[in-house]
């Protein structure tokens, strides 16, 4: 399959780039996109041989569902039962890094939620995707535009790496503001489970479901045969090539630690920003941004993960553990799976 590469920023300039997107997209065809959290590869959520073709792209196993993109949250009513608490969610975070798993309807195909009697919702606070999906007329399913095992793509040309000659169009619209995938919220009534951390937090998350309870594999390792709530929690994402080891402790043994390491021969380091002046001539480093800078942390990991993924001298990697409030979770729960749960605390 030959893939079209178009760039495109401003979705009104660029209406000819979209509406032919938007034509594959109504034909069952594949389309790549920006969105604000990480890259989407987009396929018509009511078209069962269009969710096939995506699984057969990323190479995904099929009971992994996929993520539904609306254009506006009033969109969701075709496709999912919502609630009070929905719209309540709506209201604060829609468009934006929040997805919500409701009952799903009948027009969805089962092929598309894995199986599941829930459909995950989301609306996008990108106006490239905004405008795909109006311009399609149709729900988009959408995970990241990643191969299965691989980082969440954070710009064009990750998808590219990935995806070239698996999809029909990959429309590059510049970086993605967040950089980690969105929120996932499970509504049961009026509380809600989250499912996975991700820009929008768990104490944002509270201000409207005071009651929000984390589900256990956010944050732990899941026990053998345990029953996850979220099938995707089971696998292991974001696997780099090389070992990830996350380090813990004290700040200035944990940061001893590492510059006593990043003069060994293949290891890679992914450091703080004003770690990088104290590591020893010839380390290799993937900066990640400063200690305090969640948001650019964020912003970061994937990216330095796929670069360590691309020095074929690196055979070991460590990293700082992160923090576990805020948007800490979401870096914490991503590192950790990353890392297959290695994590070492420094004495
Ligand atoms: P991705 O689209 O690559 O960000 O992955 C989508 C994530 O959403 C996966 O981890 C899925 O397990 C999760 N997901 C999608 N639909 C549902 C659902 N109906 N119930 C629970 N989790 C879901
Ligand atoms: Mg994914």
């Amino acid at each position: 399959m030959e893939t079209q590469l178009y760039q495109i920023t401003d979705p009104e300039r660029d209406a000819a780039v979209l509406e032919k997107a938007a034509g594959i997209l109504r034909r069952g065809g594949l389309v790549v996109f920006p969105t604000e959290t990480v890259y989407g590869l987009g396929g018509n959520a009511t078209d069962e041989n269009a969710a096939k073709a995506i699984y057969a792209a990323k190479g995904r196993p099929s009971d992994n569902p996929l993520i539904i993109h609306v254009a506006d949250p009033t969109e969701a009513e075709p496709y999912a039962v919502t609630s009070d608490a929905y719209y309540r969610l709506a209201r604060h975070f829609m468009p934006g890094p929040l997805t919500v798993i409701l009952p799903k309807k009948d027009s969805i195909p089962l092929s598309v939620t894995g199986g599941l009697d829930t459909v995950a919702i989301r609306c996008p606070d990108h106006a490239v995707a905004r405008a795909l999906i109006k311009a399609t007329g149709l729900p988009i399913a959408a995970p990241s535009a990643n191969r299965s095992g691989r980082p969440s793509p954070t710009c064009a040309a990750h998808a590219a790496e990935d995806l070239t000659g698996r999809v029909d169009m990959i429309l590059d619209g510049g970086d993605c503001e967040v950089g980690l995938e969105s929120t996932i919220v499970k509504l049961e009534g009026d509380s809600g489970v989250l499912l996975r951390p991700g820009a929008v937090t768990p104490e944002d998350l509270r201000r409207v479901i005071p009651d929000l309870t984390i589900a256990p594999a956010v944050t732990a390792a899941l026990g053998e045969g345990e029953r996850v709530l979220s099938p995707g929690m089971k696998y292991r994402h974001y696997a780099p090539a090389a070992p990830l080891v996350l380090l813990e402790g004290e700040e200035a043994r944990v940061r001893a630690f590492l510059i006593e390491k990043a003069a060994e021969r293949g290891v890679g380091i992914l450091c703080f920003d004003e770690e990088i002046p104290l590591m020893p001539t010839g380390a290799v480093l993937f900066p990640v941004g400063g200690k305090a800078d969640l948001e650019t942390q964020a912003h970061r990991l994937f990216a330095a993960l796929r670069e360590a993924d691309a020095a074929p001298e690196v055979h070991q990697l460590y990293a700082h553990l992160p923090p576990m409030d805020g948007l800490g979770l979401a870096l914490y729960n991503r590192a950790i799976r990353a890392a297959a749960h290695t994590i070492v605390h420094i004495t």
